[in-house]
């Protein structure tokens, strides 16, 4: 006999790199899912908590390219839902955190198909904390911003002019390829001297990090060929990372840094 279909979707955010910091809600969701549509940040090994049987479909965006636009990936999530049951949209950090999760949605619920969505661990916070970077701290830091690199038009944020004139910790997502712009930014505030880390594939094996200066961070970046996917994060709690101190105190590296 055989079973009746019912469409649904759940987004579950699948954490920021390394596959133990996905939630339990999002490990027991891929355990009852009939299809995977995930992204390009996603770690293989999660795919694992879903069914042998489930169909795994890659719909990820691979550098900018127009591979699969998300369109398609909309289309694909309510394709598989009505013909299979119950889809898991896999996606990178928080779905809700630059991550198109509501566009999504937006698109999935007109089809009237039921949705869910469980949060995931940002890398906007993780990231940093495994450099040891915590976002906020007493006496440090009492705000953090989260601002794109690239915005819808590609530019770089407006936002980011604000955030320099405060006290905030700024972490910036998509941003490693508008380094100079950025750097420009703080020079206009007198603020050459605000510490800076740039971290690549941050909680991964493969995780690289560069810190410095507003003045040698370009340097630095160019020298060690950091880029994309990649966090950037401006603020005094930089200096506050017991791996990242020697930079700025100018004594050994740890062996996870490159500059
Ligand atoms: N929704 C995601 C962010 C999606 S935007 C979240 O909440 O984390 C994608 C950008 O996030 C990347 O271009 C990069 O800037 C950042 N990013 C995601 N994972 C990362 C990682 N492991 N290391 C460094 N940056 C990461």
């Amino acid at each position: 006999m055989m079973n009746e279909i019912r469409p649904r979707v759940t987004l579950v955010g699948a954490g920021p790199g390394d596959p133990e910091l996905i939630t339990l809600k999002g490990v027991l969701a891929l355990n009852k899912a009939d299809v995977v549509l995930y992204d390009a940040l996603i770690d293989r090994a999660l795919l694992n908590h879903a069914p042998d049987k489930a169909i795994k479909v890659f719909v990820g965006k691979r550098h900018g390219s127009r591979q699969h636009p998300q369109e398609d990936t909309n289309k694909q999530c309510v394709y598989y839902a009505q013909k299979y049951g119950h889809v898991v949209r896999l996606k990178g950090g928080d779905p809700f955190v630059f991550g198109r999760g509501a566009e999504e949605l937006d698109y999935i619920q007109q089809f009237g198909i039921a949705t869910d969505v469980v949060p995931g661990i940002s890398s906007t916070v993780a990231v940093p904390a495994s450099a040891g970077i915590p976002v906020t701290k007493r006496g440090v830091s009492e705000s953090y911003w989260v601002i794109t690199g690239t915005t819808s038009s590609g530019a770089l944020s407006d936002d980011l002019k604000l955030a320099s004139r405060s006290k905030a910790t700024v972490v910036l997502l998509m941003g490693t390829r508008k380094l100079d712009e950025i750097v420009g930014v703080y020079e206009d505030e007198g603020l050459s001297d605000k510490a800076i880390a740039i971290i690549e594939r941050g909680t991964t094996r493969e995780e690289r990090v560069v810190a410095g200066t507003i003045t040698n961070i370009q340097k630095k970046a160019r020298e060690s060929k950091i880029g994309a996917p990649a966090i950037i994060i401006i603020g005094e709690v930089v200096k506050e990372s017991p791996q990242l101190k020697a930079i700025f105190e100018e004594l050994v590296c740890d062996h996870k840094m490159i500059s």
